[in-house]
C-alpha cells in the first residue's frame, strides 16, 4: 500500500475515488461530478463582500491592528487580553505555516491539545487535517498557512461567543492581508459563518464558491466533527476537490 492510498483510506476512500488523467502533466484523484446546480459555482453566485482594503480601519475598525507586520501582529496576539477567552487558556495559538501560502485552512478555536502546544490543529484532528491536506498533494507549512477564528480556547471547546469571535477576527483578518492567500477553505459552521458575515447552516454552505474580499472561499466539515462523523468523509472529498477545481480555474 503507497503513502496516497493509506491516506485515501484514512479518509474513507478508498478505492472509492478512480484515478483519472486530466492532462499530460496533471494526474489527480477525483470523485464523480459534484452534484451542484451550475449557477452555484458560476462568478455571479460568489458572495460579494466588502472589497478588500488595507487601509488600517478596515480591519474589523481596529486601526491598532491594520498595518501591524508579522512581528508585530504576533506580539500583539501574545498579549492580547482583549476577550473573556484570554483568562482560560494557557497561551494564545496565533496560526502556522508559509506566510507566503496560497491556502489558507481557518478552523474554529484551539482545543486542549493545540492550547497545550500553541499550534493550530495538533492531536487527531490535526493529523486528520494533514491527511486532507496529502489527499490534494498539500502540506502543512508548505504553501499552506492554518489558522483559527479565535486565537485562544474556548472553555470546554464549547463555541465561540459572537462577542469573542467579534474582538478576535481582526486578527485573521490581518492575517489574510498579508498572507494573500488565493483560496481559502473554512472548516466547520463556525469559521464559515464568521468569514462570510453569515449565520447560516453548514449545509447551505457546502457545494459553492463564495468569496472573502476578492479571495474564492470554499466550505467544508471540521476535522473533529469527521471524526465523529466519518461517513461525511466522502463530503468532505467533494469540497477540497472542489477548491482545486477552483485554483487550478477549472470550476
Ligand atoms: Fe485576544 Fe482573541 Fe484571545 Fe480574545 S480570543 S483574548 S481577542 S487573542
Amino acid at each position: 500500500m503507497d503513502r496516497r492510498e493509506a491516506m485515501l483510506r484514512e479518509l474513507n476512500l478508498y478505492p472509492q475515488w478512480k484515478l483519472r488523467v486530466r492532462s499530460a502533466q496533471v494526474v489527480q484523484e477525483e470523485p464523480a461530478p459534484i452534484s451542484i446546480a451550475a449557477e452555484a459555482i458560476a462568478p455571479t453566485a460568489i458572495d460579494k463582500k466588502t472589497p478588500f482594503s488595507s487601509s488600517p480601519s478596515a480591519v474589523g475598525g481596529r486601526s491598532d491592528i491594520g498595518d501591524l507586520g508579522w512581528t508585530e501582529l504576533k506580539q500583539q496576539v501574545r498579549d492580547c487580553t482583549a476577550c473573556k477567552l484570554r483568562a482560560g487558556c494557557t497561551q494564545t495559538v496565533f496560526g502556522v505555516g508559509d506566510e507566503n501560502a496560497d491556502w489558507l485552512f481557518v478552523g474554529e478555536g484551539p482545543g486542549a491539545d493545540e492550547d497545550a502546544l500553541g499550534e493550530p490543529f495538533v492531536g487527531q484532528a490535526g493529523k486528520l487535517l494533514d491527511n486532507m491536506l496529502m489527499s490534494i498533494k498539500l502540506k502543512r507549512g508548505n504553501n499552506v498557512y492554518i489558522a483559527n477564528i479565535v486565537k485562544c480556547r474556548p472553555p470546554g471547546n464549547r463555541n465561540p461567543e459572537a462577542d469573542e469571535v467579534a474582538t478576535c477576527l481582526p486578527y485573521l483578518q490581518r492575517q489574510i492581508e498579508l498572507i494573500q492567500p488565493k483560496m481559502i477553505v473554512a472548516l466547520g459552521k463556525v469559521a464559515s459563518n464568521a468569514l462570510l458575515g453569515k449565520d447560516a447552516t453548514l449545509a447551505s454552505l457546502r457545494g459553492k464558491l463564495h468569496e472573502y474580499r476578492g479571495i474564492p472561499l470554499i466550505v467544508t466539515y471540521h476535522p473533529a466533527y469527521l471524526l465523529r462523523s466519518p461517513n461525511e468523509k466522502a463530503k468532505a472529498w467533494q469540497d477540497l476537490c472542489m477548491a482545486v477545481r477552483t485554483r487550478h480555474g477549472e470550476a
